[in-house]
């Protein structure tokens, strides 16, 4: 494992960059102190000399109680005062994880204030087209009550894809076996993950194994399959216009082995004529609203629609 140098900054004369393993400023003689905390980066020179890498495992420093210079491991006299290491506190060994490479080419901050920036526009179309919404005098012209549902059939699609993409319930039609460009796993590599202070003015690379993964050309096989899926194929619709409830419409369906029903709809529908002169549709969830909507708006009547840029009514008022 590849040990580092760490560096140290004198908090007396300002001397910056001293020598990790070093105990006193080469500015002003000062020695460091145990609070002062230990630096190194990518470009630290690697601790080759042997002295120095058995110094850098020897252990973390220790404060001397009477004088608090640091002390390396192993000294059993204080290099300042001359004091033994008897109930000194050690320094901390410190893992510190590395953050995400730096991005290469575009600043981080510019790609942030891009995507805040095309969100914003987004936001603003979004609220344009469906949010902001104008006041329009609406004069009612009918009014329904509309139960509705959807039947499905279950029908045979066929599709095609890799082995590992076809989905589980399918049915296999064939097989062939061709070419692809794929990622695949190929042994591991170190990857350096962080490193540690070893509490004595030098560091150590920490490293991980991580799976490698290579784009490759391989064969594989491609199937043809048939697989079941649910197809909208007709609405059952009921509607009354006097304000009594329709029937079910799902009375009419009629069970079977591949037919279903699916989305179903209650809703109370006034066909809007506008000021403007245009029509417009607003549309009430009975099974949210009570059945007291389908005569909440009535024909003939005028109210104010909050009508968007769209052309939809999102709220009818008096
Ligand atoms: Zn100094
Ligand atoms: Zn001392």
């Amino acid at each position: 494992m590849t040990i580092r140098m760490g560096y140290w900054d004198c908090p007396s004369c300002g001397n910056k960059k001293n020598l990790g393993p070093n105990p006193t400023c080469s500015g002003c003689g000062r020695p460091r102190g145990p609070n002062i905390p230990f630096y190194t980066d990518d470009s630290a020179p690697v601790v080759e000399d042997p002295a120095l890498v058995a110094q850098a495992r020897a252990g973390a420093d220790w404060k001397c109680k009477y004088c608090n210079a640091d002390n390396r491991a192993g000294v059993m006299d204080c290099h300042h005062c001359g004091a033994g290491p008897d109930g000194s506190v050690r320094r901390q060994e410190k893992y510190v994880a590395l953050g995400p490479p730096p991005k290469k080419g575009v600043d981080a901050k510019i790609i942030i204030a891009i995507v805040l920036g095309v969100l914003g526009v987004l936001g603003f179309g979004i609220w344009f087209l469906f949010g902001r919404t104008t006041s329009l005098s609406v004069t009612v012209e009918s009014a329904a009550w509309v139960k509705s549902v959807e039947v499905e059939q279950k029908e045979l699609k066929r599709d095609a894809a890799w082995q590992d993409e076809v989905p589980a319930n399918a049915r296999v039609v064939g097989k062939e076996t061709k070419g692809r460009s794929k990622k695949v796993q190929e042994g591991t590599k170190k990857v350096k993950v962080g490193r540690k202070d070893l509490g004595n003015g030098m560091f150590e690379d920490v490293y991980k194994e991580e799976p490698n993964y290579v784009t490759k050309q391989v064969d594989d096989t491609w199937v043809r399959y048939e697989v079941e899926v649910w197809e909208k194929k007709e609405t059952l619709k009921e509607e009354t216009t006097d304000g009594s409830e329709p029937k079910d419409p799902a009375s009419r369906f009629k069970p079977g082995g591949d037919r279903r029903l699916g989305k179903s709809q209650n809703a109370a529908v006034f066909q809007l004529k506008g000021s403007d002169g245009k029509r417009y549709t607003f549309e009430v969830d009975v099974d949210k609203e009570g059945a007291g909507a389908v005569t909440k708006y009535q024909i003939g009547k005028s109210y104010t629609a909050k009508v968007n840029t769209l052309g939809a009514v999102l709220a009818l008022g008096p």
